[in-house]
This record gives structure tokens, sequence and C-alpha cells, in this order.
């Protein structure tokens, strides 16, 4: 094995990391998937980020000295001059120069990606996107995240985080979003908006199989709450699916109108969950927005990698950048 060359890709969420090591081909030697509580410093994310890759590693028998380069996916913003977070949801990294930490502690070259950018770039480069040059890759769940290949590469905008489609505003003066603002797309297709509306209902007495099964907590609604509620056809709660799923169409809609991309993939827990019923109405909705002659061309597919689509993309980009 010696003098073997790989590279690892790192999914560094709030409550799991998720670290796999490739070869030269991007074929999956290793993977090695760990839950991780709630940490308070920067200090504990390093560790547990050490001991997930390290994990990995040892899985695949591999020494650290064999690594090429390390891509890590991150949730949030950063700066990509100097590789320093400047705001994450769920992790105590605000202003942690992450790259620079990491690098010491591995003294291998290391990059970092937003995590939705690094998804796409995985099903671009290996999964249901391979073999496309124009791919729009959207994720909706808890919020709604975007990422762009276009002419066959990652597109990531000027300051490097181009792709934020949850946020583009849909109806002025809407429903509040997370963001701050109103009105935006995920505020009417994200899992929390779906949520608020479920427990609406749910409240109401319009849903009794969901209120059973899931209380009135909006943290309870989850993905697999939402596919329980298609299983047992209880109308109110399909309606607040359709409904999410339609708006998400013209959310695309608007997309491939400024885009003219190939193939929309479309990946994350909702999709997964709720698989063809859920994306078929996206895709008529996009398809019913859209101007036709960009709609007519372009395929409406779901993610194939599931949980691999970031570490693939990561690692991908790591092996590229590190190249280049
Ligand atoms: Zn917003």
């Amino acid at each position: 094995m010696a003098g073997r060359s790989v590279v690892v890709g790192v999914d560094l969420g709030g409550t799991k990391i998720l670290s796999a090591v490739f070869d030269d081909d991007l074929r999956k030697i290793a993977r090695k998937k760990t839950k991780t509580a709630a940490v308070n410093g920067s200090d504990a994310v390093l560790d547990n980020v050490s001991l997930s890759v390290a994990g990995a590693l040892d899985k695949a028998k591999i020494p650290m000295a064999d690594v090429d380069a390390i891509g890590v996916a991150v949730p949030g913003v950063f700066d990509r001059s100097t590789g320093v977070i400047i705001q994450t949801p769920n992790l105590p990294l605000s202003d942690y120069p992450l790259k620079a930490a990491l690098e010491q502690h591995f003294s291998r070259p290391v990059w970092v990606e937003n995590d939705v950018n690094a998804g796409t770039y995985g099903e671009y480069r290996a999964g249901a996107a391979k073999g496309y040059r124009h791919v729009l890759g959207v994720f909706p769940g808890t919020g709604i995240g975007g990422g762009l290949i276009i002419n066959g590469e990652l597109y990531i905008g000027s300051g490097g985080n181009a792709g934020e489609i949850g946020h583009m505003i849909i109806q002025p003066g809407g429903p509040l979003c997370g963001c701050g603002r109103r009105g935006c797309l995920e505020a009417f297709a994200g899992r929390s908006a779906m949520a608020r509306d479920a427990v609406f209902l749910a409240n109401s007495g319009a849903a009794p199989d969901t209120l059973a099964a899931a209380g009135t907590d909006y943290s309870a609604y989850t993905s697999k709450v939402f596919h329980r509620a298609i299983e047992a056809g209880e109308a109110a709660i399909v309606g607040v699916i359709e409904r999410a799923a339609w708006y998400l169409g013209i959310g695309l809609a608007n997309c491939v109108n400024l885009l003219n991309p190939e193939i929309v993939v479309v990946g994350g827990g909702l999709v997964e969950r709720l698989g063809d019923r859920y994306l078929r109405v996206v895709e008529q909705s996009m398809r019913d927005h859209a101007m036709r002659g960009l709609a007519d061309h372009v395929a409406v597919v779901a993610a194939s990698l599931g949980d691999d689509a970031t570490v693939v993309g990561a690692a991908a980009l790591a092996a590229e950048r590190s190249r280049a």
C-alpha cells in the first residue's frame, strides 16, 4: 500500500461528521460516520474532525502520509481567500481560520468548501449529474441550498457564495424567512415552512393521524413524519407537501430561465423520504412556470449519492485544487 495516493472528503455538520477516503478515480475505499454532541469551542470541533479522519484512514488501512489533500465541507459562509469561516449554523466556528488550523494539524493541504456546493459537485463528478456540463443542484431540507455547475465547473460567484436559491424572493411581503427577510422560497418550500403549515392544520383538527404521531412541536416534523402522512393518506398534510413542492418548482423555474441548465438534481432528506411523489410535483411546477424553450430541455432527477455526495465533492475539489 505504501506510496498509494488518496484524498479524503469530510462533511462537517452540527450533529455528525462523515469522513471518507477515495482513490485517484474517486472510488471510495472507506468511510466513517460519527454522531457528535454539541460542542462549545473550535478546539472541540478540530478534535472531532481529527478523530473522524483518523477513523476513516484506519478503516482504509492507509497512513496519513499517503493523503494528497483533504477537502472539508461546512455549512455557511466563509472567506475563500483566507479560509476563515464567517458564519456557520450549529457549529462554534464563526471567525475561525478552519483551513489554517486543519493544515497545521494534518500537515496536508486542506480545502474548505460550502457543503451544498460540495454536494452538487459530488453529484456532478460521480452521481446523477455525471456527464452533464450545466447542472443546477438543489437541496431542500430545513433550508433550501443550491449549487451550480456551469461549463463543467463549480460556479461560486465573486465572493464564493453563489447559489442561495432558498432566499430568492417569490412573494414580496410574504412569510418571514430565517434570514430575516420576507417571502423567500425557503419560507414557502423549506421543511420549517412545511412544519409551520402542518402544525397549524394538526392543531385545527384537520390532521388527526399526524397530530397523534408528531404532536404540535415544529421540530418533530421531520421528513419521516411527512412520509408517514403520505403513507397514511392524510389529505391535509399531503396538501402541505404538494404546496411546498409546487413552490419549489416555481423557484426552479426562475433558475432554469436564468441559467438554462441541462439537468436539475434534487437531493437531501425531503426528496429521499418523499421520493417520486414529491419530485414529480416539483418537476411539473417547474415546467408550468419556466419558459417553454428552456423547460422542455431540462431533466429533473433525484440525487443518487445520498449522504456521500458531499464527501465525494469535497474530496474531488481538494484533489483538483491541490493538483492545480
Ligand atoms: Zn430568506
